[in-house]
């Protein structure tokens, strides 16, 4: 007997068909004998719809009624989900964030939890009730309904798994996993069995998209076991791992490194296009200038990613290099530009229209030469890098986005990540 966590997402529980087959799913695992809590989304589209009703009724609306208003799409999809339940038979019932309660901060549209009630949860769910939680809301400590911001229901889920101490937290979605890289750029990609948190966080941030990065942060701090699935699969189909392992999971494990037997040196390849590259060339070389530089990006809210910057032979001088997202790059310009009396520079320069490319995996801490290695993989096909940054478990660099995929393609191959042919 386990105990899990249950999430599904908006497609997941996109009408009454869906929520009957997420119902599926759930009535499996308690069949198996399992102890679930289940954690659900908007029905799919309801909540930019909530959204967008806020924004009509008056552009400059207040976040505490933002928040009444698009909380409740999830108490739909959780009494919808509950009734199907009781309608098979299990015994259920739903809750919402302040039910539970859930208790967040007063930080209205992206409040933090900050704590989970989990004794009446824990009762109920050992006496084999299924407890149907809302995602992406709570309750702030003056008594006002919250939300976690948008996709906050991945980071709603990892929360109530820790707090009830469930074995794992799985997360259904219309994906059945995570992948070596976006299989509409290679079609050779492969779904990860296992995954380590460290790399997770590090593909969620750069843009593959499968969990809220804030849950993957919330699950590694907590050690919670997550899964990334499909609901789309047969609920009462085979429920191995495809790495044929006993984990008793299809789809992605989202794990303690620990947990890896055979651990890759790079596990991943991302991809982010639209990046925007800055020099400042001849700043002085002297305490303070990068940070009235970046401040006064800052200022204006601008977002800086890679940041390269030079030695200077003589120390007097020296070239500052940064990226933002193209949509920025007007902006930063500007920012740079009107700031000429809080640092000297020779002469600004810039192109849109870049590309950033990162190689991700655990096996880079223990492993000479991943970075070399990617340069010469990215000089067989002749493209050329104009920066790159490099972190633990992480090589960047950024190239001319027209060679983007072709470079992603390149290096997917170069670390052996194919599938082979069937
Ligand atoms: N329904 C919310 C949203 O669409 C929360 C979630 O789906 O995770 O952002
Ligand atoms: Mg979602």
């Amino acid at each position: 007997m386990s105990r899990i966590v249950m999430k599904f997402g908006g497609t997941s529980v996109a009408d009454l068909a869906r929520i009957r087959h997420a119902a599926r799913h759930v009535q499996r695992e308690v069949k198996a004998g399992n102890q679930i809590a289940v954690v659900v989304s908007a029905m799919a589209g309801v909540t930019n719809q909530l959204v967008e009703w806020c924004n009509e009724a008056s552009p400059l609306h207040e976040a505490r009624e933002y928040d009444a208003v698009v909380s409740t799409g999830e108490q739909v999809s959780a009494g919808l989900l509950a009734i199907v339940l009781q309608d098979m038979g299990i015994s259920a019932r739903s809750f919402t964030g302040w039910q539970v309660p859930i208790t967040t901060t007063e930080r209205h549209g992206a409040a933090r939890i900050t704590d989970v009630e989990s004794a009446d949860l824990d009762k109920r769910l050992s006496d084999g009730q299924v407890c149907v939680i809302t995602g992406f809301q709570g309750i702030s400590p003056s008594g006002r309904i919250t939300t976690l911001g948008r996709g906050g229901s991945d980071t709603s889920a990892v929360a109530l798994a820790a707090a009830v101490e469930a074995d794992r937290c799985d997360i259904y979605t219309d994906v059945d996993g995570g992948y070596t890289t976006d299989p509409r750029i290679a079609p050779k990609a492969q779904r990860l069995s296992r995954i380590s948190f460290e790399e997770m966080l590090e593909l969620a941030s750069l843009g593959a998209k499968v969990l809220q990065t804030r849950s993957v942060e919330l699950a590694m701090a907590k050690g919670v076991r997550l899964a990334v699935r499909s609901s789309f699969d047969d609920p009462q189909g085979p429920q191995t791992a495809p790495d044929g392992s006993n984990s008793g999971v299809p789809g992605t494990l989202v794990c303690d490194e620990d947990e890896i037997m055979e651990k890759q040196i790079v596990s991943g390849v991302t991809l982010v296009k639209s990046e925007a590259k800055i020099t400042i060339r001849s700043v002085k070389d002297r305490p303070g200038v990068a940070a009235s530089v970046f401040g006064a990006l800052a200022e204006q809210q601008i977002v800086v990613d890679m940041i390269v910057q030079n030695v200077s032979d003589d120390g007097r001088q020296t070239d500052i290099t940064f990226t933002v997202p193209d949509s920025e790059y007007e902006k930063a310009m500007a920012a740079v530009r009107g700031n000429g009396e809080r640092f000297e520079y020779a002469s600004i320069s810039g192109a849109k229209g870049c590309a950033k490319i990162s190689v991700v995996g655990v096996g880079m801490r223990s492993h000479a030469g991943v970075a070399s290695s990617m340069f010469s993989a990215l000089a067989e096909k002749g493209i050329n890098i104009q920066l790159i940054t490099t972190s633990e478990i992480k090589t960047s660099v950024l190239i001319d986005e027209e060679y983007a995929e072709l470079a992603v393609r390149a290096l997917h191959t170069y670390y052996g990540l194919d599938k082979e042919e069937d």
